[in-house]
């Protein structure tokens, strides 16, 4: 019985049976998008919609149906602050970078923060603790986190497997009626020997827009195993913004090779997004071309079906018609169509094969001492075996670089024993930058052996960090009366390790104060009402990621 209980919200959406009545939008405009379920981000698939705000925060966000908060996050970066409300039939409704949440809701974080002193928090309230009816406003949107611009992302969870899933399936209008766009096509030689139009590495086909607004492909000659990307990507009426597609599709000769579509997928394998795209194209050029083939590493779920891995076998003397169509969820579709003939040809642009001193098995793990640091990459750190170029330089150490992704951290160990005790205090592993400027990396220090854990190939570094962090007031001055301020505002920056913490006192009494890193400002709303005097005493301590502390005092008025 209990097994029955569990498996049919399963059955259910593997039927693809969505509530399409249940829920109402979100937002009370019409419902523009900036962002599709399914796209392609980086390192994942984005897991919701992005709604446009109309360039404005505070737009009220409502329950999308009747249902009980299960969860409120508050970070600097991600999802800023995120509500998650579960609904009674099974769906979970996920809200992104608010401004604030209704005064209810509001009320109750503001407890949790000054319980633990901290303006990022998790939790997860009791069922029917926070009950909230469909309609009723439950937050204002806004642009917290790693947002960069106002907008509402919005998610519809699997409340039992939280697996993701795409919100335009439950009959929230978007106005669409435009097809989606084929910005490049490539075609891959896989098999040893294979070969297309004259070359033994991946090239570039053009295409042309046919009359009836399908696409064809200038001919393609090849012999061996070749697979196609395609970079693409949809459009909606009301905006011009380059969204994901819903669904990729490959015929040869008429027979399902790949069958691609985001209706749902799982945050435990939404990285295996680098094993979708041409990785290393993306590294060069910034452009993702979605592979309509399946490579070594790839475990996503998102194939509907695959035929020979997606791979196309083609034979001398013979003729293919190979047709990728890509689609939208309002069932706009292009088509492009491509022709292939099978014939030998010389290659007269052939794969450099660079090979190095070192060579990464992927299944297995794989250490490397470079003298002043070690790295140890665990089993399966990468989805393929390399050459792997290591490099040393007076005072950096050189993995290759960020044109391979990696799926798991590996660790990279420094010796850091030609430091002094005080410098010791201020130094960190640093990852340079394009411009060889140090970033900063979480660093684990014992002794002088330093520690970091990451997923990013690079050259990396020690750096010192000798300066701590400076803080200003924004919105008042020393001694002054500030009776009719809402809030106080301060700017807050360090020049290179970063903020690690912060923390404010009124009268020697913590308050609350929310932290913007992308405008460096620390706020506090003197609705918290924590002052019981006139004359009030200010204090902010701001701390760097190797401990630099600057300490800020103030005195102000207020009636
Ligand atoms: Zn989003």
């Amino acid at each position: 019985m209990l097994a029955i209980i569990l498996l049919l919200p399963l059955w259910v959406m593997s039927q693809g049976n969505y509530p399409v009545d249940a829920f109402r939008a979100p937002l009370d405009i019409p419902l523009v998008l900036a962002g599709t379920f399914g796209e392609l981000r980086s390192n994942h698939f984005h897991s919701g919609i992005d709604i446009k705000t109309q360039q404005r925060q505070g737009l009220p966000v409502y329950a999308i149906g009747d249902g009980t908060v299960t969860r409120i996050k508050i970070s600097h970066w991600g999802y800023g602050k995120a509500l998650y409300i579960a609904h009674p039939n099974g769906y979970t409704s996920v809200y992104a970078h608010l401004q604030k949440f209704s005064p209810e809701i509001e009320s109750y974080v503001k407890k949790i923060q000054y319980d633990k002193k901290s303006f990022e928090i998790e939790v997860f309230p009791d069922y029917g603790e926070l009950k909230v009816q469909k309609d009723s406003i439950v937050a204002y949107s806004g642009n917290t986190g790693g947002s960069s611009g106002p907008h509402l992302h919005f998610e519809i969870r699997s409340s039992i497997s939280e697996k993701p899933t795409n919100p335009l399936l439950y009959g929230l209008e978007v106005r669409d009626a435009t097809n989606p766009s084929f910005q490049a096509l490539y075609a891959y030689p896989l098999s040893p020997n294979a070969i297309v139009n004259q070359s033994s590495k991946k090239i570039q086909i053009p295409f042309s827009r046919q009359q009836d607004g399908s696409f064809l492909a200038e001919e393609v000659t090849a012999i061996g195993t070749i697979g196609f990307g395609i970079a693409a990507f949809d459009r909606q009426d009301l905006a011009a913004n380059q969204n994901g597609l819903y669904a990729i599709e490959q015929k040869v000769n008429g027979k399902m090779y790949t069958e691609i579509d985001f209706e749902n997928f799982s945050f435990a394998e939404t990285r295996y997004i680098n094993t979708l795209i041409d990785y290393p194209h993306f590294a060069k050029y910034r452009r993702r071309i979605q592979r309509c083939y399946k490579v070594n590493g790839n475990e996503l779920s998102i194939y509907k079906s695959l035929y020979n891995d997606g791979k196309v076998n083609i034979q001398e003397g013979l003729s293919y018609q190979v047709e990728i169509q890509i689609k939208d969820l309002h069932g706009n579709v292009s088509t492009l169509v491509i022709p292939v003939q099978g014939k030998t040809e010389p290659v007269v642009n052939s794969e450099e094969n660079i090979r190095t001193e070192n060579y990464v098995v992927a299944s297995k793990p794989n250490n490397f001492d470079l003298g002043l640091a070690k790295v140890y990459f665990p089993a399966n750190t990468f989805y393929e075996d390399f050459y792997i170029d290591l490099k040393k330089g007076e005072d950096t150490v050189t993995i290759h670089n960020s044109s391979i992704p990696a799926h798991k951290n590996f660790t990279l160990t420094f010796d850091a024993s030609k430091y002094s005790e005080r410098e010791l205090k201020q130094a960190f592993i640093a990852r340079l930058d394009k411009k060889r400027r140090p970033d900063y990396v979480k660093t684990y220090k014992r002794g002088t052996t330093f520690t970091t854990r990451t997923r990013n190939l690079g050259t990396y570094t020690i750096s010192l960090d000798t300066v701590a962090p400076k803080i200003r007031p924004k919105n008042f001055k020393e001694k002054q009366w500030l009776s009719n301020y809402r809030y106080l505002s301060l700017y807050i920056a360090d020049d290179l390790s970063g903020i690690n913490t912060y923390q404010a006192k009124l009268n020697g009494k913590w308050i609350l104060m929310e932290y913007e890193p992308k405008t460096k400002t620390l706020t506090y709303n003197f609705d918290d009402r924590i002052l019981d005097k006139k004359q009030c005493e200010l204090e902010v301590v701001v701390t760097d990621n190797v401990g630099n502390s600057t300490t800020f005092t103030s005195s102000f008025y207020r009636n």
